[in-house]
């Protein structure tokens, strides 16, 4: 369970005081202030769903992105459909992708070989990294 910090003092003694317009409302018992945060699901959700429709229109499968980010591929169906995603057709396109901590990420960045010659896109997921590597012109 998740203990919810005070932001002005950092007391956790802290109380749900209500939900006003879509978020939770807390009150801290220690310095009598109010304060308001997203509900978590919520935010969760939307995360999730912003990191879904990135994949996606970076050529990523659903059942890929299922792996990757835990939701499942159904989910990222009803997403793009939802959202209006449209990735364009690139049947011989598929990026090559690689999850990584900060410490293996450093590594592969200091290796000319390996950003030589490719556009790349970084994204945060969620303690890790992820890198996609763009290959347009491989043959
Ligand atoms: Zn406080």
């Amino acid at each position: 369970m998740l203990t919810k910090e005070c932001p002005k003092c950092y007391s956790t003694k802290v109380t749900k005081s209500g939900i006003i317009k879509e978020r939770q409302r807390f009150y801290c018992k220690k310095c009598n202030y109010y304060f308001t945060v997203s509900k978590i699901g919520k935010e969760i959700d939307s995360y999730f769903v912003i990191k879904a429709l990135q994949l996606h229109l970076e050529g990523i499968s659903y059942r890929e992105i299922e792996r990757i980010l835990g939701v499942s591929h159904v989910s990222v169906m009803n997403w793009v459909k939802k959202y209006h995603v449209k990735a364009p057709d690139r049947p011989e396109y598929h990026p090559s992708y690689k999850i990584l901590n900060h410490k293996e990420l450093s590594l592969l960045m200091s290796d000319p070989d390996y950003i030589k010659g490719s556009g790349m896109l970084i994204t945060e997921l969620g303690d890790k990294f992820m890198i996609i590597k763009w290959e347009r012109f491989r043959d």
